[in-house]
């Protein structure tokens, strides 16, 4: 098998790529310490690009050090709601007037289809101003008990916040934790995904030129084992926001566990698409196919089981993959591209592993190994397994990349059962007709989040996370905001307190 891949093979190299990559440390780009760096590919040729400094626990604790000044005696965590609105959305302003660079810089470094790079630069402006929105309207409970109480919430930020993020969507994702972070008051120290350290630099700038105070955000580059584990195991960081792999994860939460930090997990996904007969088939495979081809299938909530009901399972298998046979895979650059190129040769060959798998598991319908004409750099073609069992491999783990894997089911029962089959409860997307099927398959599937007739479109005020191996607790609109404060509860006694007088008989 193979694809009608029609986009040739260049090799795009923005202007004004950086001669190294820094940290970014109280204000200033510095080095590690102790000079460490690390190599960076780009996907397209996989050869080295830049360094970048590869921070040690001591570049962690000079990025702490400064965060805790800057929230024990910096004016940010002090400010306003307003005053801080004001320079979340200046950040917004400048990420969106320089999406197009941003983009090009993220397509470089990860091999996403320049398109859906510059949605994700715009969705990372639209996390700043969302938040910046919400935290001039918010407000806080007040309590009366009549005539003897009244009693509120003193909302305060939590400290110094540490920042884990991958390189499926690297500024976007960063964004999504750079934005409620910063805008409850907290200050922060971030650690990108050492696959794609580029774009995150950009940051340093855009918040300087805002006016966010020095030392509020601090970058330190570097491997997970590194510059990721010192960060979660710093005493004076009180806060892991943390996405990536689940099993990442676990080990997360065994070092945070001794400090008793704070952790919100967004983790892996094998989400569920449940198309039944009675499915508007034509809106159900355009939008199956987006949600597992759309970021090269690097994506967390990608829809990459689908489960077919038996009477259009037929239909939908030909559709499905005469579509997925002729999606434009190559340079990533070029707009026409839909599927990129894989971020890292590692995990080309993990995701290459997977399809030969698929082929002793599954019926090979599209794809199946590289794209005609790309005999180089990290390019899968959009692969389709159909009959694929539940307990095969490519049903169960996350693959991250191009690859579905497509089961007929015959009842509500069974789709269920298949639905929630896996570790992973993430996302689920639902497409039927019936109204009543509609909501009580949504309410009983173990999925964190669920779509009706649509693939991922996100409302910002809503709850984000999975459940199972997918994540620990909910980011989303206010959510976030509760992960970066503490609700102290204050007690204000108006009348006479019964007190029981010990020792006064
Ligand atoms: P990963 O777990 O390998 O790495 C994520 C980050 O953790 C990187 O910055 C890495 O350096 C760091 N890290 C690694 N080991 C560490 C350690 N011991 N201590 C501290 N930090 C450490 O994940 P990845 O391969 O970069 O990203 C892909 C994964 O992310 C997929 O499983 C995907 O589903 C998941 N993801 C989830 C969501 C979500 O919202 N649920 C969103 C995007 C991606």
């Amino acid at each position: 098998m193979s694809t009608t891949s029609t986009a040739v093979a260049t090799h795009h190299v923005p202007d004004g790529l950086p001669d190294r990559i820094q940290h970014y440390i109280n204000g200033s780009f510095v080095d590690s310490v102790g000079g460490e760096t690390f190599e960076v590919l780009d996907p397209v040729s996989n050869q080295t690009y830049v360094t970048a400094a590869a921070g040690q626990k001591a570049d962690i604790d000079a990025a702490v050090a400064a965060a805790t000044v800057a929230f024990n005696e910096g004016p940010w965590p002090r400010m306003k709601p307003r005053e801080r609105a004001r320079i979340l959305n200046r950040i917004a302003d400048a990420v969106e007037a320089q999406d197009a660079h941003l983009a090009e810089f993220e397509t470089f470094d990860t091999g996403l289809p320049i398109t859906q790079a510059l949605g994700q630069a715009q969705r990372a402006a639209e996390n700043f101003r969302f938040f910046a929105d919400l935290i001039v309207a918010q407000s806080d409970d007040t309590y009366k008990v009549p005539g003897s109480q009244v009693n509120y919430v003193n909302r305060k930020p939590i400290g110094v916040a540490g920042l884990i993020t991958p390189w499926n969507t690297p500024f976007m994702l960063e964004s999504w934790k750079l934005a409620p972070a910063l805008s409850s008051g907290c200050t922060v120290v971030l650690k990108p995904a050492e696959f794609t350290p580029l774009s995150a630099s950009l940051w340093a700038e855009i918040f300087e030129q805002a006016g966010l105070p020095t030392g509020v955000f601090n970058l330190v580059n570097g491997l997970g084992e590194e510059a990721g584990d010192a960060l979660v195991k710093h005493p004076d960081v009180p806060l892991i926001s943390f996405t990536g792999e689940s099993r990442t994860g676990q080990l997360i939460f065994g070092n945070a566990a001794p400090m008793l930090k704070g952790l919100s997990m967004e983790l892996g996904g094998k989400s569920p698409a449940v198309v039944f007969a009675d499915a508007d088939l034509d809106a159900a495979i355009d939008s199956t196919l987006f949600g597992v081809f759309s970021l090269n299938g690097e994506r967390c909530t990608a829809g990459s089981r689908i489960l077919v009901e038996r009477p259009i399972y037929d239909e939908f298998l030909e559709r499905y993959a005469a579509r997925a046979s002729k999606i434009v895979v190559g340079d990533p650059h070029d707009p026409k591209t839909e599927v990129g190129a894989l971020v890292h040769p590692e995990h080309f060959d993990k995701v290459m592993s997977y399809v030969e798998i698929g082929k002793s598991e599954g019926r090979l319908l599209a794809g199946g190994g590289r794209p005609e004409g790309l005999p180089t750099g990290n390019y899968v073609a959009p692969t389709v397994f159909a009959d694929v069992k539940p307990d095969a491999r490519i049903f169960q783990e996350e693959i991250f990349g191009p690859v579905v894997a497509i089961t007929p089911f015959d009842t509500d029962a069974e789709a269920l059962e298949l639905a929630n089959g896996v570790r992973y409860g993430l996302a689920a997307y639902i497409w039927t007709r019936d109204l009543e099927r509609a909501h009580n398959f949504s309410q009983n599937v173990e999925a964190g989040m669920v779509w009706l007739n649509s693939h991922n479109v996100r409302d910002l005020r809503t709850p984000f996370g999975g459940v199972k191996a997918s994540g620990l607790g909910h980011e989303g609109g206010y959510r976030s905001i509760d992960f970066y404060t503490d609700q102290q509860a204050v007690h204000i006694t108006l009348g006479r307190v019964h007190t029981p007088r010990f020792g006064a008989a």
